[in-house]
């Protein structure tokens, strides 16, 4: 018994409510096609180890151009097949589930026109299939259904509480699903919904808690919908938010740099660069937004290439770093705390300085200082320490 998923992803449905032409999984959906979206969660999962695209003729062709290139990009490894979509939905994944290569005792099938599903409901929908046999998303339903009449009257009110809007993935054990879908082949049934045709073979199935936003491409304000939710998502997904820290010994004989500036001070900071505190603050909250470590794991100490250094030149390769992860800085602010000499009047040289080393305006660097009531190491001046946040923003 093994415990993984073959997956028949239903690409090939008629767009007439879309108003008819090319697949609706081909229309554009945040950027790319909105097939793409669930073939990319399916590829991410570890449960999946096949993928079964079915679709029309005519579009086969720019379907697997994009499965390929998406699988080589986010793939696990799995194996992509094709399939021809039949005369309606059960004939269509029927094609894809013969058409299965690997033994995976389980199928699941999902609706190409559902971009919007999360690897947690897909996780949560095969968790279900391997304890029950059986599963489906599914969303308590949030508005009262009626039951109509032939003639359009309302025939009875079920109980909201029980009613339940089903959506995909639906996970099968494989041998349960071939026997419901050969009893409904020999009937000659049809039905919308695949658990349907499981529940008429007599097995129960589980209804797994999905996700309202997995909502089903079918009118062009779903389509609408489907946009708005991309849009959010990318809007909270877009800035990253850092912070750093740190802290160097003041001692005799040491130039005192902050921000950069050359301050004229009777003593300095101690360390292996030139050990400007503010500097490497913002460095930290930058390479912490970014999650690309700290200046300790970049910058060795024990390494003679940053003995003195410039930390403004290594701010700059921070910023490259960054820049190369895909982020440009929105803005850095940074606090002092010394309990002495008067920096006021060095702030607009250290702002401007840390903006010229971050290639960024200097609009975007606020630099603050502060005593600490002579309290604790800097209020004694046995040392500054320095604190800063930044938010970076994805580059498109
Ligand atoms: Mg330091």
């Amino acid at each position: 018994m093994n415990e993984f998923f073959s997956a028949v992803l239903a690409a090939g449905g008629s767009s007439t409510r879309m108003g008819g032409g090319r697949s609706k999984v081909l229309g554009q959906l945040g950027g790319r096609p909105v097939l793409a979206w669930s073939l990319e969660t399916l590829l991410s999962s570890e449960f999946i180890r096949e993928v079964c695209l079915v679709c029309r003729e005519a579009e086969m062709d720019e379907i697997s151009r994009l499965a390929a290139e998406l699988s080589a990009r986010r793939g696990r490894g799995q194996t992509l097949i094709f399939a021809p979509a039949g005369e309606d939905r059960q004939a269509s994944v029927w094609n894809g589930v013969t058409a299965l290569k690997r033994d995976s005792d389980y199928i699941l099938i999902h609706d190409g026109a559902r971009p919007l599903l999360s690897r947690e409901t897909l996780e949560a929908v095969c968790r279900d299939a391997l304890e029950y046999g059986a599963a489906t998303a599914a969303v308590a339903s949030k508005d009262t259904c009626k039951l109509a009449d032939s003639a359009g009257f309302v025939e009875s009110t079920p109980d909201r509480s029980r009613l339940f809007q089903v959506q995909t993935p639906q996970a099968f054990r494989r041998e349960l699903y071939l026997y419901a879908a050969e009893k409904a082949r020999a009937r000659g049934l049809s039905y919308t919904d695949d658990c349907q045709l499981v529940e008429a073979a007599g097995a129960r199935v589980r209804l797994t808690q999905g996700d309202y936003a997995n909502l089903k491409i079918t009118t062009r304000s779903d389509m609408l919908c489907a946009r708005a939710l991309v849009e959010q998502e990318k809007g909270e997904n877009a800035m990253r938010i850092g912070s750093g820290y740190d802290v160097h010994k003041l001692a005799e004989g040491r130039e005192l740099v902050l921000g950069g500036e050359r301050i004229p001070f009777e003593k300095g900071l101690l360390g292996h660069s030139d050990a400007d505190v503010l500097a490497h603050a913002v460095m930290d909250a930058l390479l912490g937004a970014a999650a690309l470590g700290d200046i300790g794991h970049l910058f060795p100490d024990n390494d003679s290439r940053y003995q003195g250094a410039d930390s403004l030149k290594l701010l700059s390769e921070v910023c490259r770093a960054v820049g190369e992860a895909g982020y440009a800085v929105g803005n850095i602010d940074a606090t002092l705390m010394a309990q002495r000499p008067k920096l006021a009047p060095h702030i607009p040289r250290m702002r401007e300085n840390i903006a010229r080393a971050c290639g960024i305006d200097v609009g975007r660097v606020s630099v603050k200082a502060t005593t600490e009531e002579g309290l604790g190491f800097t209020g004694r001046e046995e040392g500054m320490a320095a604190q800063a946040v930044c938010l970076l923003r994805e580059k498109a």
